[in-house]
């Protein structure tokens, strides 16, 4: 398929590039001695990754341990509810730890243990990448190091409690504003002086290459199976995909089953309390170009030209950014970026919970939400949703905040 002059048949082949860009975004933007460690991270992805050893080993670990492939179901109740059109979610709620996050993860892990490395290192924020990757490090026998903000450790006690529980060291960040921005400095900081032994992991498709493209192919399973298994329930494609878009990991990952297919393609963006910068994270439909944490992407910018600050209810989508493959797909126009508020995400989070018996993650409620809206709007035709995670972690926010409803 053709789409705005670019091939997308081949698409896989040609992006990103050798330097890691997906038409002007990506990229490298990082000191020489880490470019080294990155560089080789690239060429260790390239060997070992594509070795049918370590392909038949992750896909050992992903039936065994995460318990994939996970279902598709049919949304009959929320369909009929809506109209005539038929919504159907991807079950990632259901991938062991309870999100995608775990798919690149082990991914990750794996390749640390195939490079000979006996630690991984991360940042996190609201630690769901943090206990994702302390469940691949306990998984493999690596030691694993979390860098958490001070602020963010004493928010997350349920997550801290759990990477401690798995053997992870968590390491408290108390510069600054103690919170994820001084967690992803130290642990650059550290990755740098330790590259020898460890490797960094990245959550989410952003930062330098080779992540943005790793964590794509490490997550592309979601799209794989779920294209195969809506077929197979259906006989046909879905005519539209949709996806919550934080760094943008899970989108990706389903997304890349369906770029060369006559599908419609949706990224939501959480549109947080309003349109004003400070209210959102809505970064590829507010933002503009520009570089950070090592990569050249569409970005919310401050006055100062710095990464401006985010807010979504969903702490898993506030990030100022977005991966640069997001960037590329949205200037060419193969996905369409749109934006929910935090009122149509909470009615999402309790319609799915009541109609289906599925409590989503207030991540995916934003994919609901958004699938809701457009089902109303097609009149007929079906819709593939990413549930990109479970809602369990979000329980006590949810009832102290907005009650039951
Ligand atoms: C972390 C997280 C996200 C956001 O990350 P992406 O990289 O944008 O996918 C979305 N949903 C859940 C459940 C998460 O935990």
């Amino acid at each position: 398929m053709n789409f705005n002059g670019t091939e997308f048949d081949t698409y896989f082949k040609n992006y990103p590039d050798s330097n890691g860009y997906f038409g002007k975004y990506g990229g490298a933007y990082i000191p020489d001695e880490l470019k080294k460690a990155m560089d080789e991270i690239t060429e260790a992805y390239f060997t070992i990754c594509k070795s049918s050893k370590f392909i038949g080993e992750l896909r050992r670990i992903r039936k065994e341990f995460q318990g994939r492939p996970t279902p598709v179901s049919y949304l009959e109740r929320l369909s009929n509810s809506l109209g005539n059109v038929q919504l159907y979610v991807k079950r990632e709620d259901l991938n062991h730890t309870g999100a995608h996050k775990l798919n690149h993860c082990m991914g990750e892990a794996l390749l640390a243990k195939y490079m000979g490395k006996k630690k991984v290192i991360a940042e996190t924020g609201a630690g769901q990448h943090g206990v994702a990757l302390a469940t691949a490090a306990a998984y493999f026998g690596l030691e694993c190091d979390i860098y958490m903000g001070a602020v963010d450790i004493k928010k997350q006690a349920p997550n801290v409690a759990r990477m401690k529980i798995l053997g992870a060291n968590v390491v408290e960040v108390t510069d600054g504003l103690a919170t994820l921005k001084e967690a992803v400095d130290a642990a650059f900081a550290a990755y740098m002086k330790e590259y020898k032994d460890c490797i960094y992991c990245i959550g989410s498709v952003v930062g330098p290459h080779p992540f943005p493209m790793m964590v794509r192919d490490f997550q592309s399973v979601v799209g794989i199976e779920a294209r195969e298994q809506f077929i197979e329930m259906t006989g046909e494609l879905p005519d539209a995909v949709v996806a919550c878009v934080g760094g943008g990991s899970n989108a990706m990952g389903m997304f890349s089953g369906f770029l060369n297919d006559p599908v419609d393609i949706y990224g939501v963006e959480p549109l947080g309390r309003g349109t004003a910068l400070g209210d959102h994270a809505a970064s590829l439909t507010y933002g503009e170009e520009g570089v950070m944490h090592g990569f050249n992407s569409i970005m919310l910018k401050d006055e100062n030209g710095e990464p401006a600050p985010v807010y979504s209810v969903a702490s898993g989508l506030d990030y100022p950014s977005s991966g640069p493959e997001h960037a590329f797909l949205h200037d060419l126009g193969r996905v369409k970026y749109d934006v929910v508020n935090d009122e149509e995400t909470i009615d999402a989070f309790f319609t799915l919970s009541r109609m289906e018996g599925i409590i989503p993650a207030i991540e995916s409620s934003h994919a609901v939400a958004y699938a809701m809206k457009l089902a109303k709007k097609m009149e007929k035709g079906s819709i593939l949703i990413n549930l990109s995670g479970r809602g369990d972690k979000d329980m006590d926010y949810i009832i102290e905040k907005y009650g039951i409803r």
